[in-house]
C-alpha cells in the first residue's frame, strides 16, 4: 500500500513553492486564507504569488489550528502573509517549529543593541503585529525553533 506523502506550504509566496509541481503525488496542504489570498493577491504582493500555480494545483486547504497528523500540527499564524502557517513537530527532543515566515534566528534572539523588543517581526508582512506577536507565540511554544531562512538549516543547524 503506498504511503501519503503531504506537501505543507507554510505560505505560497513562489520562493516557498517553486518546486511545488513536481510533487505530483502527494497531498498539498495549505491554509484557506493563504489560497485565497494567492488566487487574489494585493497589487502590494502580487510579485511574491503565482496565481496560476494556486489556480492549477489540488491544494487542500485547512483553517485555523489543525492537527495533520499524530504529532504534527498546523499553526495559521498569518503576519507574514495572511494564511502563513508554523508546522508543530512533537521529537525526542522537544517540541519543533518551523516558523513558516521569512525568518532567521534573529527574529526570534535579536542582537543586544539593535532591537529594543524580545523578538522582531519579519521583514516582508501583511500585518507587522500579527507577525510580531506570532514569533513571540513561536518562541513561547517552541523546544526547537526552525526559522525557514536561516542559512544554518543548511547546515544542520551548527
Ligand atoms: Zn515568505
Amino acid at each position: 500500500m503506498p504511503s501519503t506523502v503531504f506537501v505543507i506550504c507554510t505560505h505560497l509566496h513562489y520562493a516557498h513553492v517553486l518546486n511545488i509541481r513536481e510533487c505530483i503525488n502527494a497531498r498539498m496542504v495549505v491554509q484557506k486564507t493563504e489560497l485565497d489570498f494567492a488566487l487574489s493577491p494585493h497589487p502590494l504582493f502580487a510579485h511574491l504569488y503565482d496565481a496560476s500555480m494556486a489556480e492549477e494545483l489540488p491544494f487542500e486547504t485547512v483553517e485555523g489550528d489543525v492537527e495533520l497528523l499524530a504529532g504534527i500540527k498546523l499553526h495559521h499564524f498569518g503576519g507574514h502573509t495572511p494564511g502563513s502557517q508554523g508546522v508543530a513537530v512533537r521529537t525526542h527532543q522537544g517540541q519543533a517549529v518551523i516558523s513558516g515566515m521569512c525568518t532567521t534566528q534573529k527574529n526570534f534572539d535579536p542582537p543586544l543593541g539593535v532591537a529594543h523588543t524580545p523578538v522582531l517581526a519579519c521583514g516582508i508582512h501583511v500585518d507587522p503585529i500579527q507577525s510580531y506577536e506570532a514569533i513571540a507565540r513561536i518562541k513561547r511554544m517552541a523546544d526547537i525553533i526552525l526559522p525557514n531562512h536561516d542559512t544554518r538549516l543548511l547546515e544542520g543547524m551548527k
